[in-house]
């Protein structure tokens, strides 16, 4: 059974940066303003997630780590689970399996705060008191300890840092009310460091810097019509001074970081079309649009999405992106 798992885990957590994903989402749904995070080793020796979120009931924490466990997935609707990030209760059951998980928390009305060590989708001992500020800190350590070939092909490559880099990154643009920073184990200064900001562009330019922040054009575009599709989306766009070698496209759906690979098409052959040279932009879209019109369920790792009257939806965006395009260049 234990091997069963550890597959089936290994399929939900497939590289460190996924894992480092579930935890940012973990911190974000319970209402952190503030996210640390700290890498050895590309993540895996260690992922070190820390928040000032609400923190875990100390009678939570037996089952934390069991499969299927979420507090997020009420009795409600459908509607309610997709709209928080996690509602499948999978991750940090997953983590346990190919990992060690240890978790630090307090609650408000704590005195102290305890700490204890999953393997396996159990505790490993009973929660201990300890010291603790305030809210969660989760640490993975020695990912895929059990699963040599991942671990030795993960060994080999050593982008993983940068993808976690880039994942950080991308949460601290969109959600700028959070301050969050990444940073490498023994380094001084950290990789991504945001302060919590009410501009946008203040938070693009302190993740991205002052070049891309220089060339971006903001966006709007929806509709509300139901028969056709019911959506609202704001963004910044690069323009025709902006010159990258590669494509950088940061699309959040309902507060989600998510992928749609149709739209992150269409946009390219926009801006090939109107903007040779510059046809590598840098696009930051939020879509917020019914939680019931989105089905997240396409793939395991919840990333690529496909949406209720998607075609209708691109070509709208894509309506805009052309015509804010032609009208920079003029
Ligand atoms: P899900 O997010 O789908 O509910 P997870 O496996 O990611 O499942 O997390 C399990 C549960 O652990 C969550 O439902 C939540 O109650 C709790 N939890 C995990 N991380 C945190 C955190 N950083 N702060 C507070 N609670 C957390
Ligand atoms: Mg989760």
């Amino acid at each position: 059974e234990s091997v069963v798992n550890r597959i089936a885990a290994g399929e939900v957590i497939q590289r460190p940066v996924s894992a480092v994903k579930e935890l940012l989402e973990n911190s974000l749904d319970a209402s952190a303003s503030s996210v640390n995070l700290l890498i050895k080793d590309g993540g895996l020796k260690l992922i070190q997630v820390s928040d000032d979120g609400h923190g875990i009931r100390f009678e939570d924490l037996p089952i934390l780590c069991e499969r299927h466990t979420t507090s997020k997935l009420s009795a409600f609707e459908d509607l309610q689970r997709i709209k928080s990030m996690g509602f499948r209760g999978e991750a940090l059951a997953s983590m346990t399996y190919v990992g060690h998980v240890t978790v630090t928390t307090i609650t408000k009305d704590q005195l102290h705060g305890y700490r204890v060590s999953y393997r396996d989708g159990v505790m490993e001992y009973e929660p201990r008191p300890c010291a603790a500020v305030k809210g969660t800190q989760i640490m993975v350590e020695n990912l895929f300890y059990n699963m040599t070939a991942r671990r030795k092909t993960l060994q080999n490559s050593s982008d993983d840092y940068s993808k976690i880099v880039d994942l950080v990154s991308r949460f601290a643009i969109h959600h700028t009310k959070v301050s969050f920073s990444c940073r490498k184990h023994g380094a001084v200064r950290a990789d991504v460091h945001t302060v919590a900001t009410s501009s946008r562009l203040d938070a693009i330019k302190s993740v991205y810097g002052v070049s891309v922040v220089r060339n971006l054009i903001e966006i709007e575009a929806s509709d509300d019509d139901p028969s056709s599709s019911v959506f609202e989306m704001h963004g910044y766009m690069s323009n025709a001074n902006y010159a990258a070698k590669k494509i950088t496209m940061v699309l959040f759906i309902n507060d989600r970081l998510v992928e749609c690979s149709a739209l992150k098409r269409a946009i390219e052959i926009v801006y090939a079309a109107t903007l040779p040279k510059a046809s590598k932009p840098f696009i930051y879209i939020s879509i917020v649009l019914p939680p019931e019109n989105m089905d997240v369920n396409v793939h395991p790792t919840k990333r690529e999405v496909s949406l209720l009257n998607q075609e209708v939806i691109i070509e709208k965006i894509q309506l805009v992106v052309e015509s804010t395009l032609r009208s920079s260049n003029e």
